[in-house]
């Protein structure tokens, strides 16, 4: 991606006004940067090993504003711009409008330098150029406020879907699912707005919110739970955690926190992440994960099959759950190799001690073929869809979820 040359004294690296093609960091020697005042070359620079240079024409195509030659035998690496080009494409688009008002900034205080003149406008084509990035920008802080504002003045709320034990056929648990009751726009559903929660940060403070609140609402469901079966175990309670709240330590105190302020029975709450978690810093998840479980919930792989799926890291990490993605149910009945992946995790599972959990269940064939190849668990429309604590109230009072 980089390569070195070799450069003899007195070499023109560029000159002013030509375009850039690349950015050089020298390895040894030294360059001198310079730029043409009336008519004669203005030294400005003398770089030496470790300098880069050359670099601004490569963010925002601007052509050369100085010229640089070499003042020894001088090694430099080249950066080429595709490469740069890259990086900057893979970057967040916020850091470019950042690097480009921030190099706006200088090249007007350079053409000041040169030419002497007090003030220079900004160039019309330049300014046009950012003023798409600069608006996301700004769409995206507007957009950032507007979900603290939600979270803080009560727009958000969850919803709760039932998870049925095939075997008996009764409801055992409730995954909360969040929602935001928009005021103009309605009620939106999680992916509308948890992948930019996730992005910024604010996932956070939301899924603590989320955490606390579905603990709190929790006993409404076990009251009318002990009234109905007075024999039957307490309902679970499932609730999903971002990668982000597992990212530091101090994060997954306050969640140790909030599971112990709640006074809940830890046994009953199981906590849903998914596989990227493991994957993508497996050390920091392993020790948040170990603390969580030292708290006593259970742990369990959401959308299991649909990240990196190295099965290596079920007995590595304090996994108590798996939870086949809703996709290979979906197609499972029309589709051999789909069937061979449910009916390979549910066995998996059994021989891992695991209890699993099918989701996305629509029809009845699904659910028949799920009973016999003894999936523990199942969750999807076909129960219940996820609906206010209201009438999940309602049907846990009517015992019409008995399939
Ligand atoms: P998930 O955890 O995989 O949740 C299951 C999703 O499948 C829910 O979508 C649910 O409504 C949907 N679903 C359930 N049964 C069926 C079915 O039979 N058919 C179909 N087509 N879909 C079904 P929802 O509520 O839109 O949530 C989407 C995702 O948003 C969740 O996927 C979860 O990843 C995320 N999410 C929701 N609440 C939270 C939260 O509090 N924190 C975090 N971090 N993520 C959340
Ligand atoms: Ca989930
Ligand atoms: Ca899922």
């Amino acid at each position: 991606m980089s390569m070195t040359k070799t450069y003899s004294p007195g070499s023109k690296i560029f000159r002013e006004g030509e375009p850039g093609q690349c950015a050089f960091i020298i390895e040894r020697g030294a360059v001198e940067i310079s730029a043409l005042k009336n008519g004669k070359d203005l030294p400005l620079a003398r770089l030496g090993p470790g300098d880069l240079f050359g670099e601004m024409a490569l963010i925002d195509d601007e052509m050369r504003t100085a010229s640089a030659t070499t003042l020894e035998e001088t090694d430099l690496v080249m950066v080429p711009r595709d490469y740069f080009r890259g990086c900057m494409d893979d970057a967040d688009p916020i850091l470019n409008v950042f690097l480009r008002v921030v190099l706006d900034r200088f090249r007007v205080t350079h053409q000041v330098r040169i030419s002497g003149q007090e003030t220079i406008p900004f160039d019309d084509q330049a300014v046009d150029d950012y003023r798409n990035d600069r608006q996301l920008l700004i769409d995206n802080l507007q957009r950032q406020q507007e979900l603290e504002y939600a979270l803080e003045n009560g727009e958000l709320l969850l919803h709760y879907q039932p998870i049925i034990a095939l075997a008996g056929g009764e409801c055992v648990g409730l995954e909360a699912l969040i929602r935001w009751q928009h005021p103009t726009r309605g009620l939106i559903p999680p992916g509308g707005f948890i992948g930019f929660a996730e992005k910024v940060g604010t996932i956070v403070p939301m899924g603590l919110w989320a955490l606390r609140e579905s603990l709190s609402n929790l006993e409404q469901f076990q009251q009318i739970r002990r009234k109905q079966n007075p024999d039957a175990p307490p309902l679970f309670i499932s609730i999903n955690l971002s990668p982000r709240q597992l990212a530091n330590h101090d994060d997954v105190e306050t969640i140790i926190e909030a599971l112990d302020a709640s006074g809940v029975d830890p046994s009953i709450i199981h906590l849903e992440i998914t596989e990227t978690v493991l994957m993508h810093d497996p050390l920091q998840a392993s020790k948040s994960l170990g603390r969580l479980k030292e708290a006593g919930v259970a742990l369990a792989i959401d959308d299991f099959g649909t990240g990196y799926s190295s099965l290596g890291y079920l007995h590595r990490f304090p996994i108590d759950h798996l939870k086949i993605d809703r996709t290979f149910i979906d197609s499972m009945l029309g589709n051999p190799s789909s069937m061979k992946i449910v009916r390979t995790v549910v066995r998996l599972a059994k021989d891992l001690k695991l209890a699993v959990i099918a989701e996305g269940i629509e029809t009845r064939e699904q659910l028949a073929m799920l009973r016999e190849i003894e999936c523990e668990y199942a969750q999807g429309y076909l129960f219940a869809p996820p609906s206010t604590p209201n009438a999940i109230t309602k049907l846990l009072k009517s015992g019409q979820l008995l399939v």
